[in-house]
C-alpha cells in the first residue's frame, strides 16, 4: 500500500522538443532523450508513462517521417505536426499546450543536443522539492562562436535595459509544472516571447546551471535577423519602456528648443543676429531624425496591436502520432 501511494505521487514527465529541419540531428539526439527518460524512471523520480513530445514545425525535410518512425518504434515517443512553419516560440507553445493533457511536469529543450540533457535530473529534483519553474541556465558560453556570444550577450542586456524581466543566459530549457502551463494558457498574446512570459506567471522558481555544448549536426536556425526579430518581439510585447524613452527624449528636446528660441530672440533684440546656416540645418536634421525614430517605434507598437487584435491562432496542428484528448489545438 505504502509503495503504491508513493508510485501514485510520482509526476508524469513530458519532454517537449520543437524540431525544424533537424533530420541530421534527430536520429542522434532522440535516443539520448529516451535514455535520460529511462534513467529518471529507473531512479524512481518520474512515472512510468512519461514521454517525449516532438513538435515538427513545418519542416521541409524528412523530420516528420523520422518522428513518425520513432513513435511507431516506442510508445514513449509522441509527435505532433504543425500545418506550416511558425517559428520556434510558436512550435514550443504548441508542444506545451498539447502536453497538458498527459503530464504533470514538462521540460522544454532544443533538439540539437546543445543543452546538457543530464541537467534534467536536477530539474526534476527541484520540482520534487516544491518548485514550479526550474530555469536551465548556461554556466558558460565557451562553445559558442564569438559572434553568437556577443550578440546573445547584447540581447540580454538590451532586454533588461528595456525593462523586460528575463533570466540571464537562460534560453528555452526549463521545467514547468502543470499549473504553470495552465496559467500560461491564459496568456493570449500572439507575439510570443516565452522566456519573458514565464517569469510573469510567478510561483516558486529556481535555476539549474549546465554547460552548453556545440550543435551536434546541422546549422543554427537563429541567424541575426531572427534574433533581432525575437528581441523586438520580446521588448514590444512585454514592455512600454521604449515609448516612455521617446516621451522623455521629446521632453528634453522641447526644453532645449525652448531655450534656443529664447536665445534667438535675445540675440536678435540685441542686434547681433547673424544667419547661422550650419546650426540651422543641423537642428532641423536632428529634430527630423528624432521624430522619425519616434514615429517608427510607436509604429512598431501599433503594428503589434494590429496583429494582437486579429487573435489569429498561434499554431495549427495538422497531425498527431497519438489520440488527442478532446480539446483540439488552442482553447480560447
Ligand atoms: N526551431 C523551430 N522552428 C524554427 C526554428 C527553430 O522549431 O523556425 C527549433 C529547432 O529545431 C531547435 C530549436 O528551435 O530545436 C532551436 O533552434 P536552433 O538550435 O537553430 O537555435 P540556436 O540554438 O542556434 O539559438
Ligand atoms: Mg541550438
Amino acid at each position: 500500500m505504502e509503495t503504491q501511494d508513493t508510485e501514485r505521487r510520482l509526476p508524469t514527465l513530458c519532454i517537449v522538443i520543437p524540431c525544424y529541419n533537424e533530420q541530421e540531428v534527430l536520429p542522434i539526439t532522440a535516443p539520448q532523450f529516451k535514455a535520460e527518460l529511462d534513467l529518471l524512471r529507473e531512479r524512481g523520480m518520474i512515472a512510468p508513462d512519461s514521454s517525449i513530445l516532438f513538435v515538427n514545425d513545418g519542416s521541409s525535410d524528412t523530420t516528420w517521417s523520422i518522428i513518425e518512425g520513432l513513435a511507431a518504434s516506442n510508445a514513449a515517443y509522441r509527435g505532433i505536426c504543425l500545418s506550416r512553419n511558425r517559428g520556434h516560440q510558436n512550435a514550443l507553445l504548441a508542444g506545451l499546450m498539447e502536453c497538458r493533457s498527459f503530464c504533470d511536469i514538462c521540460i522544454s529543450i532544443d533538439c540539437d543536443g546543445q543543452d546538457d540533457i543530464a541537467a534534467m535530473e536536477e530539474m526534476v529534483r527541484a520540482y520534487l522539492d516544491g518548485c514550479d519553474i526550474v530555469y536551465g541556465v548556461r554556466s558558460s558560453r565557451e562553445t559558442d562562436t564569438f559572434f553568437k556570444r556577443t550578440s546573445a550577450q547584447a540581447f540580454y542586456k538590451l532586454m533588461s535595459g528595456m525593462g523586460v524581466e528575463t533570466v540571464y543566459n537562460h534560453a528555452d530549457y526549463r521545467l514547468l509544472s502543470r499549473r504553470v502551463l495552465d496559467e500560461l494558457s491564459r496568456f493570449e498574446e500572439v507575439n510570443l516571447f516565452l522566456r519573458g512570459m514565464v517569469p510573469l506567471v510567478g510561483f516558486k522558481s529556481t535555476s539549474v546551471c549546465y554547460k552548453r555544448h556545440e550543435r551536434i549536426a546541422g546549422e543554427s536556425h537563429y541567424p541575426l535577423s531572427k534574433m533581432i526579430s525575437l528581441a523586438l518581439n520580446g521588448i514590444t510585447s512585454l514592455s512600454v519602456k521604449p515609448i516612455r524613452l521617446i516621451t522623455g527624449l521629446g521632453f528634453i528636446v522641447s526644453i532645449i528648443s525652448f531655450i534656443g528660441v529664447i536665445w534667438a530672440v535675445v540675440v536678435s533684440i540685441l542686434g547681433h543676429s547673424v544667419a547661422g546656416w550650419a546650426s540651422m540645418v543641423s537642428i532641423v536634421c536632428f529634430i527630423g531624425g528624432i521624430q522619425l525614430l519616434g514615429i517608427g517605434i510607436v509604429g512598431e507598437y501599433v503594428g503589434r496591436i494590429y496583429l494582437e487584435t486579429k487573435r489569429r491562432p498561434r499554431f495549427i496542428i495538422s497531425e498527431r502520432t497519438f489520440e488527442a484528448d478532446g480539446d483540439d489545438g488552442e482553447n480560447r
